[in-house]
């Protein structure tokens, strides 16, 4: 299978660690449900790949997330024959109850989901931005207590459907909030996939001008508007070097009307790879990992490189 030529770009991480979301954040946006064994398969293929980072999946209420409602039998079926621990890879925690069911499975690892505007707030937390930390903060003082790590989802950190523009001072100060309350990584979420690079540079700027090391930073593009990948390069520029990323482009947007959301895996290890970026992560695997997957949900990949790549 092709490569690309390694060409080292000056000024640029030595290696990036790719924090994979295709089984949750993809998975819970597909209007398919993929059968509990097909979900475990897709988890143990991903890290067979290389992929040092997987979150699994999400303890949601079945009722609002359909799709990840076997979170438990996926993490016992993991762990009997998975060949990895289970749990020690991420899985997301929206409430108290969510953290009782995934400590019950011996998870270390949270992700809890926050917003950056009053109206994703109010429409998908039932809160107010303000409100937003008083409910995360039992979940992370209990997590953090308990030893387990937690990583803090940021939504709409460059734009919002309902609101528009996002100021980058707002979302710096719900970031600050959610290391305050005990996150040690914070995940800076363009949901609608409107940001662009400058953009990206003045966000980081602002939060490392706020305290923040870019070591705590993630960031997470969807390539709605085809700006995911410049965009990840002005981050590694910047010094991020844990970026998100869904396997074959899984999950689309709900909150935009496009086929294409969360930034493809494979087209990041290539630009990553090209630049002379180490992830450990073997893109041919990959490939025929979000291939099986498509094949799975009947539609071919968005992925650019998984298409280049397969054909
Ligand atoms: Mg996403």
């Amino acid at each position: 299978m092709r490569k690309p030529q390694v060409v080292r770009a000056d000024a640029l991480p030595q290696r990036v660690t790719i924090y994979e979301v295709g089984p949750r954040d993809g998975l819970q946006n597909e209007q398919t449900v993929v059968p509990l064994e097909t979900k475990a398969e897709f988890v143990r293929r991903l890290v067979a790949a290389g992929l040092p980072i997987v979150e699994t999946t999400s303890f949601v209420h079945p009722t609002w997330v359909p799709q990840l409602a076997d979170a438990e039998q996926l993490i016992d079926l993991l762990s009997d024959a998975g060949g990895f621990d289970a749990r020690r890879m991420p899985v997301l925690v929206p409430n108290e109850r969510g953290l009782d069911r995934a400590r019950e499975k011996g998870i270390e690892h949270i992700a809890i989901f926050g917003s950056a505007t009053e109206t994703f707030a109010r429409r998908n937390l039932n809160r107010s931005l303000e409100e937003q930390f008083t409910m995360f903060e039992p979940v992370a003082t209990r997590a953090r207590a308990a030893g387990m790590q937690v990583r803090a989802y940021i939504s709409m950190c460059f734009g919002d459907p309902w609101e528009g523009d996002v100021p980058i001072e707002q979302v710096v100060t719900v970031g600050k909030r959610l290391i305050e309350l005990g996150a040690s990584q914070l995940s800076l979420g363009d949901t609608i996939g409107v940001g662009t690079a400058g953009h990206v540079t003045a966000l980081l700027e602002a939060f490392m001008a706020a305290g923040v090391h870019p070591d705590t930073l993630a960031v997470h593009f969807h390539d709605t508007y085809g700006q995911a990948l410049s965009n990840t390069t002005a981050a590694l520029h910047a010094g991020v070097t844990t970026i998100d990323a869904s396997a074959g482009g899984l999950g689309g947007c709900p909150y935009a009307e496009s086929a294409t959301g969360n930034l493809p895996t494979e087209d990041l290890v290539w630009m990553l790879h090209g630049m002379g970026i180490e992830t450990g992560v073997d893109l041919a695997q990959l490939v025929a990992v979000s291939t099986w997957m498509a094949s799975v949900l009947g539609r071919p990949s968005p992925s650019r490189v998984v298409g280049a790549l397969s054909g």
